[in-house]
């Protein structure tokens, strides 16, 4: 088969490869229908993720159907369709036993982190790939929802969902700032409204994201490039500050934003990933009441946004700003890795 392998940073290329096999009793194997990149992709071509080593298949998003299941798989069969989840869940360990799926502790990749595609084992970037642990970690994909929606629910609208809005504790009625609005940061725009916010805040430095995010149900945008953004925020309240401040960027200066906007007894959820730590001056935010939230995707929301998408409650077609042949793969990174220029969100990738 063919698949996107990467080589070392900057090094990556849709090559031949051998077909994946059932390892284990609790694996299937899917043939890819859709797939897609992510941000984090790009983070581990750069070389920031050196769990990833050279010869792994990239990619942890992605729907597709069984073609093969091993022999401890029983409410699975060949020619059912799936969505795969960015978290592998072996559903036995004691993270598992308590939703924490993110820290599965099951044997594959043996660390203790739920993310293995693309990561610790091959992803889903090629024609077929090997799912573990599959009874616990796919989901099978109900009519009336198309394989570019069930590959969103992979990754970004479980991340925006439960890292942004969940352990922000958006109610309704809240002032909800999101700083970075690409597709992590709009995934936390539309599924704040499930919550009955009064304003959801859309803040980035690329004017054309602000205007997307008005079209996934932001209220308003603000520049960060601004000098008086924080007065726009303010103002955008009652003036004490916003009741959640979400960071979907991953840099000390959005996490010094959330800080600087979000008022006494409000929640800052960091869902960007860093690459460096942050300053959290404590001798003046103790006084404060604030609850600063982190973490890993869990996905153990997937299924309720599951059915929301399939009810068309959560609308997400938007999400998908480019398509190519999964065999055009390479030119999908160069577009997608050009955003800015590009305009582009997600890049879905049909075999
Ligand atoms: P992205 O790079 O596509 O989007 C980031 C957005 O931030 C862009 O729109 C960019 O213009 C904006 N931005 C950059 N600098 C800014 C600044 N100074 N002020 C305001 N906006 C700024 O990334 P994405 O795919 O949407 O992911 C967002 C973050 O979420 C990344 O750090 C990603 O690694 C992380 N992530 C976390 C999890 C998790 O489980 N916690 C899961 C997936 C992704
Ligand atoms: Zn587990």
């Amino acid at each position: 088969m063919k698949a996107l392998v990467y080589h070392g940073p900057n090094k990556k290329s849709w090559e031949e490869v051998p077909d994946p096999q059932i390892q284990q009793p609790t694996d299937v194997i899917v043939k890819i229908e859709t797939t897609t990149i992510c941000g984090t992709d790009l983070h581990i071509l750069k070389g920031d993720v050196p769990a990833v080593t050279e010869g792994r298949i990239l990619g942890h998003e992605g729907v597709g159907t069984i073609t093969e299941v091993g022999s401890a798989v029983s409410t699975l069969a060949v020619g059912d369709r799936v969505i795969l989840s960015c978290v592998s869940a072996c559903g036995r360990c004691s993270y598992c036993k308590q939703g924490l799926f993110s820290h599965c502790l099951g044997d594959e990749g043996a660390s203790g982190i739920g993310w293995i595609f693309g990561h610790l084992i091959d992803g889903t970037q090629a024609e077929f790939v090997r799912v573990p642990y599959a009874e616990t970690s796919v989901y099978k994909m109900p009519d009336g929802v198309t394989a570019q929606e069930g590959t969103l629910l992979s990754d970004i609208l479980p991340t925006g969902h439960e890292i942004g809005v969940q352990y922000g504790a958006v109610k309704a009625g809240d002032v909800v700032a999101v700083v970075g609005v690409g597709p992590v940061g709009l995934a936390a725009v539309v599924t704040a409204q499930l919550y009955g916010p009064s304003r959801v805040i859309a803040i980035d430095v690329d004017a054309n994201r602000l205007e997307q995010a008005k079209t996934f149900g932001a209220t308003d945008g603000v520049l960060s490039t601004d000098a008086d953004w924080k007065d726009q925020v303010l103002a955008l309240t009652d003036g004490l500050g916003v009741d959640v401040a979400i960071e979907a960027v991953g840099i000390p200066q959005t996490f010094d934003m959330t800080l600087e906007m979000v008022r006494p007894g409000g929640h800052v959820a960091n869902v960007g990933v860093h690459g460096k730590g942050v300053n959290l001056p404590l001798d003046t935010l103790w006084i404060s009441n604030i609850t600063l939230t982190m973490g890993l995707v869990n996905t153990n929301t997937t299924a309720i946004l599951l059915k929301l998408v399939a009810q068309k409650k959560l609308k997400v077609d938007k999400f998908v700003s480019h398509t190519f042949d999964l065999h055009d793969i390479e030119e999908a990174y160069d577009t997608f890795s050009r955003a800015a220029e590009t305009k582009a969100l997600k890049v879905m990738l049909n075999a």
